[in-house]
């Protein structure tokens, strides 16, 4: 039995992408009004043990054979890094000569045990989805003591030191980051942050479309502006 799951592989930038899910059900330190997965029961940012990690590994061993992947990316029902076995299942790629990008939402990356693991990917991805410390706690919902502030900073101070690939996903949210003020400010963030790459996307699930998505043209005006800081 295998607690990990796939999508299927694609190109990206003309490399073989296998796309895996490491934790059996969601685990994250937030719990996101529109988290596309469902509610967290799960809210934790300590790491926790799960079983069938060696026929996980496996069965990951199986899928690199038949599929060909030139990168891994590490996209779970949550947060990743709170899987114990996230280092060794990291190893266990690299160790397959392949390179590794971790998706995150980047609270947890200033912590020590955590940037050891993050920094021995080739490409790692934070996010931010609102910019007030209001929204943050209505709308993402993260563990009690979590600001706003300390997640940017949290970023900031893991890319610092970061030697690979910074990937900075910025998600618009009609009527939450979509005017220019906020604009404004997540383009100090990014400065801030100063990733290596920056990433606009917009809600896009079905569900919540409809009362958080953007039009094409104010997602294509923001999306121009953001991506020429
Ligand atoms: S951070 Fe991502 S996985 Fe976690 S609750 Fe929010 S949307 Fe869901």
């Amino acid at each position: 039995m295998s607690n990990f799951s796939y999508k299927d592989i694609y190109i990206e930038d003309g490399k073989r992408v296998l796309e895996i899910n490491i934790l059996p059900e969601k685990y994250c330190n937030f719990d996101c009004i529109f988290c596309p997965i469902g509610r967290s029961k799960n809210k934790i940012d300590t790491q926790k043990s799960f079983d069938e990690v060696e026929s996980s590994l496996i069965e990951l061993e199986k899928k690199i054979e038949d599929t060909k992947p030139e990168l891994i990316f590490i996209n779970s029902k949550g947060e990743a890094l709170v899987h114990d076995k996230i280092d060794d299942i990291i190893d266990f790629i690299k160790s397959k000569d392949l390179s590794v990008r971790l998706l995150s939402n980047g609270y947890l990356l200033a912590k020590d045990e955590y940037i050891k693991i993050a920094n021995k990917c080739d490409e790692v991805i934070g996010e931010i989805k609102v910019i007030t410390e209001e929204h943050f706690k209505k709308v993402q919902r993260p563990i009690e003591e979590y600001t706003l502030k300390e997640y940017i900073e949290n970023m900031t101070l893991f890319n610092k030191q970061y030697n690979g690939k910074f990937i900075f996903e910025i998600t618009i949210i009609k009527g939450y980051n979509d005017d220019n003020k906020s604009v404004k400010k997540i383009k100090e963030i990014i400065k801030k942050i100063s990733p290596d790459k920056v990433i606009v996307v917009r809600i896009d699930d079905e569900i919540f479309k409809k009362k958080l998505g953007i039009s094409d043209e104010i997602f294509e005006e923001i999306s121009n502006e953001l991506l020429n800081v």
